[in-house]
């Protein structure tokens, strides 16, 4: 299968949209078309385990890897997942299911797009015969480039420069970032937010004079953000899977419609779930949820972004950006798929802060989307509402998502809407956010992370994850902090 540029000038095979990570005119790669799975091979799937199921969805896409080697590939990524299933599903009430994402390696959703990363990275690499190694900028406002960090280190073929925003992770995170062992990685504050994270990596990726400065060191640029079409497709598996251990536990019937709800930072997880409606899985709305931050859900009320706007910091982390990178995907398949229309709106963008779709397009989003920007408070009285129901404490993220959420069934209640099961993605440990979860459910501050994951423990008796646990006694290796403009210098002390 062949891959397209978003902004349209390239057109090239899996392996090489892999390994590229960003197209060279800016624009993301997308699938040329979208492979069908029909209900039969849904039907097939339920016999699957999570590294077959993955690892069947990334062979429709990706046909010049061995589907052998990769469902290998992913049997060893997910053997570090502290359940047997690495994403259960679990039954909170009638028509109400949480996916757990977090029982990963670093405790959130992340860990499950880089379970085969590496491997189709390394083998990418080798089938586009490209021979210099790989450089991996990433941002991160906390989970992805822990994800990076524990899947990368110490390969031999790959340096990975993590950044994130000095002032826009936990202290939880943050101490996991700065922690990090290995002798590939560095790890670099940026005195700014994470859009600016994410604004520096692109720059630098689409910049010939640091794209030659690499070359003359050896190496090549390379994405392992959610730009990497290998981590949409990956994405997209946890809601056929989902789907199928609804219809294996006879929740539901073959066929039979689904909602889904994230929490939306940058359109990663809403969008892998409309790619899976794309290629046939039955599902009805997919619900977004924003914190404070809530450019996302203006989007979708009234077709413009605008992200000139103040950025709040808040406690959901994940969500506290204003430009969110996927939606460029979402972009160009509303436009119906117009290259050129969607380079103008991404000109714009960078132009202006803003950009725009047509009422058509604003219209067709919302009968599959619906948005909506909670406060602090509302998230915080969700939480602590959603333990005292079911004892379950969430993540600072997934509290955003379940507080719109109940503001979506409260709407299709009173719209007399048909009731379809929902799906709320659960996407990180609460255990990453200590202090601000033990506030949710207590009211009570503490300073230290530690003390937090003890009392949260000590109140749910939810199990603390290893790695959490082992992280407590670690040196702090990095200390470094760099201005936006500052990021490329970062790279380049650190390749020596
Ligand atoms: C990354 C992340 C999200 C948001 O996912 P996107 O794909 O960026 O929209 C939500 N929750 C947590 C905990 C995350 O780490």
């Amino acid at each position: 299968m062949y891959f397209i540029g978003t902004r349209g000038k390239e057109r090239v095979k899996g392996a090489e949209a892999i390994v590229k990570g960003i197209a060279e005119d800016g624009g993301l790669f997308v699938p040329e078309s979208f492979p069908a799975v029909s209900f039969e091979e849904l039907g097939n799937m339920l016999g699957m385990d999570y590294p077959e199921r993955v690892a069947y969805l990334l062979a429709k896409f990706f046909d010049e890897y061995d589907r052998e080697e990769l469902t290998s590939a992913l049997r060893e990524g997910f053997s570090r997942f502290e359940t047997e299933d690495p994403v259960p599903l679990v039954r909170m009430d009638e028509g109400l299911y949480l996916l757990e994402l977090f029982h990963g390696p670093t405790c959130s959703e992340k860990d499950l797009g880089f379970a085969a990363l590496p491997y189709l990275l390394e083998k990418g690499r080798g089938l586009s015969g490209i021979e210099e190694k790989l450089l991996l900028p990433v941002a991160t406002s906390g989970d992805t480039g822990k994800a990076a960090l524990e899947s990368f280190k110490d390969a031999d073929w790959a340096r990975l420069a993590v950044f994130f925003p000095e002032e826009g992770v936990s202290k939880m995170q943050k101490f996991w970032l700065c922690t990090q062992e290995g002798e590939n990685l560095d790890v670099v504050a940026v005195r700014g937010s994470f859009d600016d994270c994410q604004f520096g990596v692109k720059r630098m990726m689409g910049s010939e004079k640091c794209k030659k400065a690499l070359l003359r060191k050896g190496y090549v640029f390379s994405s392992v953000n959610s730009m990497n079409i290998a981590r949409t497709v990956a994405s997209s598996a946890a809601f056929f899977s989902a789907y199928c251990d609804l219809v294996s536990s006879e929740q539901i019937s073959m066929g039979e419609k689904v909602d889904f709800a994230v929490a939306a930072g940058n359109f990663g997880d809403a969008l892998a779930c409309d790619y899976a409606a794309r290629m046939g899985l039955p599902v009805g709305k997919i619900v977004c949820g924003s914190n404070r931050n809530g450019s996302l859900s203006d989007f979708f009320k009234t077709g413009n972004l605008d992200t000139k706007r103040q950025l709040f910091r808040t406690m959901s982390p994940a969500l506290d950006l204003s430009s969110p990178s996927d939606l460029e995907r979402l972009l160009f398949e509303v436009s119906g798929r117009d290259a050129a229309l969607t380079e103008e709106r991404m000109d714009a963008l960078s132009a202006t802060g803003k950009l725009s779709v047509r009422a058509e397009e604003r219209k067709a989003l919302s009968e599959r989307y619906f948005a909506g920007s909670v406060s602090e408070d509302d998230t915080v009285e969700c939480m602590y509402e959603f333990f005292m129901e079911y004892g379950y404490p969430t993540d600072t993220q997934t509290g955003v998502a379940m507080s719109v959420t109940e503001r979506y069934l409260k709407k299709q209640e009173d719209d007399h809407a048909e009731a379809r099961p929902v799906v709320v993605l659960c996407t990180a440990s609460p255990y990453k956010y200590p202090q601000d979860v033990l506030y949710a459910l207590t009211g009570n501050d503490v300073k230290d992370s530690f003390k937090g994951v003890k009392r949260i423990h000590l109140l749910t008796a939810m199990k603390v994850p290893e790695p959490i646990k082992a992280v407590r006694y670690k040196p702090i290796r990095f200390k470094a902090s760099v201005s936006p403009d500052k990021m490329f210098d970062a790279v380049v002390k650190f390749l020596g």
